[in-house]
């Protein structure tokens, strides 16, 4: 029986063969990988994957499509909504059985696919930043204007929350362009795919932090931050330097990298 697409799940099932193996040839798997695909949806990613892959595990939120997927017998589906999937327990799990890369611990990695629903693709990022430390890559099909603004430099139009909130821990390069024509049914906007491979050395620094600091910056981008970061950097008597007479877009990861650290072995305002 023929899938009518849901709107609401954001479903547009790609279609064009030349794409779908540009998209493979990308992520390059390899027999083994501890592979997890997010939305396979009539998983026209999913069968070349797994082909190569031997064995897959998907996450499919929609009944009807997660059903269709469970005769694959080389799937492990897993019906849920990929934000309260556990990364780090499933990671324990499937690498028991692969040969993929390692964690500190002597653990291999996962390795995570989509072509993600455009309506929650941030909270998607943000979910699987919580457990970067058991992901060994990423490869997304994204809203192209997203990719431009994960990837954005400063002072570029793009530069934004985004862009520092995932730079500070990833490598991430735009792999590919794919447009609407590709998909049944064409979405309004152009997509590509992102590769994002976590940083060996990342910074130590309270992440949550790190999070608070950032929103703030750009909670109002255009100005300049002396009313916004400023204040709260006060508010944490913080007394070493950081030019507040910039606009947040200017100022580059690596110094709202420092910034967090140095905010953190501050000592507290008795004041507050
Ligand atoms: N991978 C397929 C393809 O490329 O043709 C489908 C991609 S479609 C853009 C997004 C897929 O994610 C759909 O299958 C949809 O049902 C699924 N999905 C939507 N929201 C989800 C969620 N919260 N958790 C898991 N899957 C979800």
């Amino acid at each position: 029986m023929k899938h009518i697409a849901r709107k609401r799940l954001g479903q547009h099932f790609l279609t064009d063969h030349a794409i779908i193996d540009g998209i493979v040839d990308a992520i390059g798997p390899q027999p083994g990988d501890a592979m997890v695909e997010i939305g396979p949806g009539l998983a026209a990613m999913t069968q070349p994957l797994v082909e190569r892959l031997g064995r897959l595990t998907v996450i499919e939120l929609d009944r009807d499509l997660a059903a269709r997927l469970r005769s694959h017998a080389q799937l492990e589906v897993i019906e849920s909504d990929v934000l309260k999937v556990d990364f780090t327990a499933l990671a324990e799990r499937l690498c028991a059985r692969s040969t993929g890369q390692e964690t500190a611990a002597g653990r291999p990695k996962l390795r995570v696919v989509g072509n993600l629903p455009y309506n929650i693709s941030t909270p998607i990022l943000f979910h699987l930043l919580d457990h970067v430390a058991v992901v060994q890559d990423q490869h997304f099909m994204l809203q192209k204007e997203v990719i431009d603004r994960m990837v954005a430099r400063p002072a570029s139009s793009d530069y934004s929350r985004l862009s520092v909130m995932l730079q500070w821990r990833y490598a991430m390069d735009n792999v590919l362009f794919v447009p609407p024509e590709s998909f049944d049914p064409p979405p309004r906007v152009d997509s590509a795919i992102v590769r994002m491979v976590p940083l060996v050395e990342p910074p130590a620094m309270d992440i949550r932090l790190y999070g608070e600091l950032v929103q703030t910056a750009f909670s109002q981008r255009r100005k300049i931050l002396r009313n916004t970061l400023g204040k709260w950097l006060d508010a944490r008597g913080f007394s070493g330097t950081f030019d507040v007479q910039r606009r947040a877009e200017e100022v580059p990861v690596h110094e709202y990298v420092a910034l967090c650290q140095a905010v953190q072995h501050a000592a507290p305002n008795t004041q507050a």
